[in-house]
């Protein structure tokens, strides 16, 4: 993509994320826009990273890990958000800060065992099937504290809140609701585990970010309003 297509994109989404904050009286500092470039060259991070973004968002590993080697000399927050196999564990530990959609215990506790001694802990989200669709990631909304309670347990990672992707309501009247009952999980969250610092809910993509808004997001994955429609 030009690039003065992706500079002018990103000033538009925070546009819309300070529109979205107003709105809702909320504070645009509060809410950090995470820009998601799977599939997208290194280039355009490059070209993001210039205009001032600092957190990207990948889901395939060894695209990932490919692009980080190419932008090794910028200043970026590595974010993983996509399904990772149990196998694949070590790299995620190994070259990334954040880790939004861990779904079950095995992945946290391979992520605590395998995160470097040196590096801060991984900053992890819990990733929530909250329309309970067949087949999809996330724990069960109902399965989500006792998870919480094993991971905030283990030593290499900061429990930081939950992620979701819900279902697609074109309806933007319809698309508050899920992300509601994701604050909602968050605050009973809070309430059951209060020395952990839960300030993080994962939620909003291009079609619904000012709803996720309206319903608490403090991160927004921002990918095709950024980068264009993927291929
Ligand atoms: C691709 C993706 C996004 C970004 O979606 P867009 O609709 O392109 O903004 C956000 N979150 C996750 C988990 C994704 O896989």
């Amino acid at each position: 993509m030009r690039k003065e297509d992706i500079t002018e994109n990103l000033n538009r989404v925070r546009e819309r994320i300070v529109t979205a904050c107003a709105e809702s009286g909320r504070d645009p500092q509060s809410v950090t826009l995470l820009a998601v470039s799977k599939t997208r060259p290194a280039g355009d991070l490059r070209v993001a990273c210039a205009a001032g973004q600092r957190d990207f968002g990948e889901n395939y590993l060894q695209e990932a890990l490919e692009k980080q080697a190419q932008l090794s000399d910028l200043p970026i927050v590595w974010h993983f958000i996509g399904p990772l196999q149990s196998n694949k564990t070590r790299a995620v530990a190994e070259h990334f800060d954040w880790m939004h959609s861990v779904d079950r215990l095995k992945i946290a506790q391979r992520l605590s065992a395998q995160r470097p001694a040196g590096l801060a802990p991984l900053n992890i989200c819990l990733q929530v099937n909250i329309d309970a669709e067949q087949s999809k990631s996330g724990a069960p909304p109902a399965e989500v504290a006792a998870l919480a309670q094993a991971v905030a347990a283990l030593p290499n990672l900061r429990l930081r809140g939950l992620m979701a992707i819900p279902a697609p309501r074109p309806d933007p009247a319809l698309q508050c609701q899920p992300f509601e009952r994701m604050a909602a999980l968050l605050q009973d969250l809070r309430e059951q585990l209060p020395e952990q610092p839960l300030d993080t809910l994962s939620m909003g993509m291009s079609a619904d970010m000012a709803a996720a808004i309206a319903g608490g997001a403090t991160i927004v994955r921002i990918g095709t309003d950024i980068f264009g429609a993927r291929q």
